[in-house]
């Protein structure tokens, strides 16, 4: 068996260093999805990482790169912009390792994400959302600051491709070790996109009949690009940390083979559905993923392949977004439907 990147394989084995807990993230069987798409859908389970997302991955494989590139020394600094999970996976990372943290963050995201950095040590730089265009966007912001301080290091998770190669390398290989080699389709939201183009090629090496869909939130570009070819968007989502406006470097020669778009309203229907009948407590970006890998399931079915399985990812865990996608004043200040059990007062 080859030889894993992240962790061990044999998690009896003690680990020597609590970076070894990053990876290596159980699957599960999606009993309600499953049964909605008419064939199996799995779902590899991200919040188990120490930081509770699977920007954990891409976090250690951005600070690896760095060291390894003789950038980011003893005593120095990470600075990245994020919509938080990437910034909450680089303080972990960064403190087992002895580097400080700056994070800067649109100040839109939610409460939990901005008091957890701040709980692990991280200095936390809120700006307003704006457009990529913008000099003042967070991800330019972060750059700037990396340029300006000493020892630091910028991580651009959204063009730095040591994101994708964490899933090319570890997501991708534990998905096909898990499922026997027996997988048929994967889907997911792109946010720098480093997690669809990651497993998409890491699968495709292995198998270059999975079928690799990606499933786009609205507001997003990415679906009308894959579909035909142009950047353009629609719409609107408050799921965080994915849609995505440009081909950023993370998604350039990924391999996609068909598009879905979800709505808030859907994935949100899958949230309460895996709440309440499976109790996985999970973000919005997990529920708009298990949508789509329903209608990739549904797609596999009506194509003819016998019982397909496909595979999504279940990003973060819903305890990130208690005063948000948990929280009924906040869902109907969105115009988003209000789960009924918060109603029940
Ligand atoms: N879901 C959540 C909650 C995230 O924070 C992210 C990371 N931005 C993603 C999905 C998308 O992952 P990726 O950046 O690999 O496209």
């Amino acid at each position: 068996m080859r030889t894993l990147t992240f962790g061990a394989m044999n998690i009896t084995q003690p680990f020597k260093s609590t970076l070894d807990l990053i990876g290596n993230t159980p699957i599960v069987l999606l009993e309600g999805p499953s049964k909605a798409a008419g064939c199996e859908i799995w779902g590899k389970c991200e919040f188990a990482n120490p930081g509770s997302s699977v920007k954990d991955r891409a976090a250690l494989y951005m600070i690896r790169d760095a060291e390894a590139r003789g950038e980011l020394k003893p005593g120095g600094t990470v600075i990245e912009g994020t919509a938080g999970n990437t910034g909450i996976g680089i303080a972990l990372v960064a403190n087992a390792l002895g580097y400080k943290t700056i994070i800067v963050m649109p100040d839109n995201q939610s409460k939990e994400k901005m008091d957890t950095l701040r709980a692990l040590g991280a200095q936390l730089v809120l700006v307003p959302p704006t457009k990529y265009a913008d000099p003042a966007h967070f991800q330019h912001t972060s750059r700037r600051m990396a340029e300006e301080t000493p020892g630091a290091v910028w991580a651009g998770q959204f063009d730095n491709t040591a994101n994708r190669k964490a899933h090319i390398e570890g997501t991708a290989v534990e998905l096909w070790e898990q499922l026997d080699g027996r997988i048929d389709g994967f889907t997911c939201a792109a946010g720098t996109g480093g997690t669809i183009a990651g497993v998409g090629l890491g699968l495709k090496e292995r198998d270059e009949n999975i079928q690799i869909a990606l499933t786009d939130p609205h507001g997003a570009a990415l679906y009308n690009y894959y579909a035909k070819g142009e950047l353009q968007s629609e719409g609107s989502s408050v799921a965080e940390g994915i849609g995505q406006g440009r081909i950023t470097g993370n998604l350039e020669g990924a391999v996609i083979d068909t598009q879905f778009r979800v709505s808030d309203e859907e994935g949100m229907e899958w949230v309460s559905q895996l709440l309440r009948e499976e109790g996985l407590c999970l973000g919005l970006s997990s529920g708009i993923n298990v949508a789509g890998a329903i209608a990739l399931g549904q797609k596999l079915v009506a194509e003819g392949r016998d019982n397909p399985r496909v595979a999504t990812i279940l990003c973060d865990t819903g305890f990130r977004y208690l005063s948000t996608l948990y929280n009924a004043d906040w869902l109907r200040e969105k115009g988003l439907p209000v789960f009924d059990w918060l109603d029940a007062k």
